[in-house]
């Protein structure tokens, strides 16, 4: 099946009087006969639901079919994209490891990276991700575990060389894994470019209503977890009765892994609840993100040519320094999320969001409501000056999240805001 067919079909497949939609299995738990069969359950010896914070059908549906839509060979959602992010890296990296990350990313991510991962022992080395790829490797140590970075970073916009992440980190045999949420499989596939594994944050694109937080963890299944670095992959789980992941599961190691060791250990499991809002909105994924891209487009050109604006950052704008990598890896769209700065600094961009009245402030990107949010005083204010000059932030910059109203309605409130702002 094609894209749109497997955002419609994938993961749920309805027997003879089953419901048609996916059914929402409200239930934490599980009826077995017999001890015995609970007890294969537990050793890895059956597959089967048995406790929701480990598996549920309703859960299990949407991993399928995110998994299907990014190529890989299993998915594990999670309560958040920062719960993904956590487990995608916790997965591979003990105390005393080290992984290399790009710099532009979202804030959130970034703290998690540099202060919470770092009370765990591990440490995240930041780089720019245009650095030669000298510089990059020079970061490499021996116990580095894993290149991070996203595909259309937030808020900064700029484009993830995943082909050349991806070399660099297998060349020391480490993982690529990607953050993907931006552009989402409709948009970006980044397996076909040689990511090793993916991350999202449903909240995003994926759901794209704003009705739950969520995160999923996607595996490749194309990583060879014997090469040296990874001794929890073949060294035996005390756990499980000494179980070795890559003999067990092979390909699957890796998503297996996170989900019976670091989801029982860690809890921070999707709800049956939000799956199914999660499918809702992949069900309609690639028309939403078609409108997002081409209304987005639209609207990253007229501000362009405002003379109130300093600076529009949209990867597909003629003249982005990101052009040539969005036609490589985005080739359809780069999303709806465009960010600028106006001339008049700080005080213009936020004169500007007060007088804005279609367009809504919110703590929140990747919705169907057109939404601006100000990253400097908001989801990146932990950062220093020097960290959001880093990240590709401006202190007067402006997140805009064009969402799907009718481009004209969207462009006439920009308007209006920026003479109110006598930017
Ligand atoms: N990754 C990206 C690119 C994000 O934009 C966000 C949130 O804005 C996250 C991860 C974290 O996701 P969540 O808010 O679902 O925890």
């Amino acid at each position: 099946m094609k894209l749109e067919s497997l955002c419609l079909h994938a993961g749920y497949s309805p027997e003879n009087g089953q419901p048609r939609v996916v059914p929402i299995s409200q239930s934490t738990t599980f009826k077995y006969a017999s001890t015995a069969e609970v007890a294969k359950l537990f050793d890895l010896e059956s597959a089967g639901f048995f406790y929701t914070r480990l598996a549920n059908p309703t859960v299990d549906a949407v991993e399928q079919k995110i998994a299907a839509l990014e190529g890989g060979v299993g998915a594990l959602c999670t309560s958040s994209g920062q719960a993904a992010s956590m487990l995608s890296l916790l997965n591979i990296a003990k105390s005393g490891d080290h992984i290399i990350s790009t710099s532009n990313i979202y804030g959130g991510t970034f703290n998690l990276f540099a202060v919470t991962l770092k009370k765990l022992g591990i440490e995240v080395s930041f780089v720019d991700q245009t650095a030669a790829d000298a510089d990059i490797e020079a970061l490499v140590r021996p116990n580095t575990r894993a290149f991070f970075g996203e595909t259309l970073t937030n808020p900064s916009m700029d484009v993830l060389d995943i082909e050349r992440f991806a070399r660099l980190a297998h060349k020391h045999g480490m993982p690529l894994i990607v953050d993907n949420t931006f552009a989402t499989p409709v948009l970006c596939r980044p397996f076909e470019y040689g990511a090793d594994i993916v991350i999202h944050s449903t909240t995003k694109y994926m759901d794209g209503h704003a009705l739950q937080v969520g995160g999923v963890i996607v595996d490749s299944g194309n990583f060879d977890w014997t090469g040296g670095r990874f001794p929890e992959f073949v060294e035996p789980d005390a756990s499980y009765h000494g179980l070795v992941y890559t003999q067990a599961f092979g390909k699957a190691a890796y998503i297996i892994k996170a989900r019976v060791q670091l989801m029982r250990d860690m809890g921070c499991c999707q709800s049956p609840q939000g799956a199914f809002y999660i499918n809702q909105g992949l069900e309609t994924l690639p028309l939403r993100m078609e409108k997002h891209c081409r209304n987005a487009e639209r609207v990253a050109a007229w501000l362009a040519g405002h003379p109130a604006v300093e600076s529009v950052n949209y990867p597909r704008l003629p003249g982005n320094p990101n052009k040539a990598l969005a036609d490589k890896y985005l080739p359809d769209g780069c999303s709806g999320v465009v960010s600028f700065s106006l001339k008049g600094g700080r005080e213009a961009g936020a004169r500007f969001i007060d007088a804005l009245k279609l367009v809504s402030l919110q703590v929140h990107v990747a919705d169907i409501r057109s939404c601006v949010l100000h990253p400097a005083s908001s989801t990146h204010r932990q950062l220093t000056d020097a960290q959001l000059h880093e990240a590709g932030i401006t202190p007067g910059m402006v997140r805009l999240s064009v969402g799907l109203e009718n481009v004209d309605d969207i462009v006439a409130d920009l308007e209006q805001a920026l003479a109110q702002a006598g930017a």
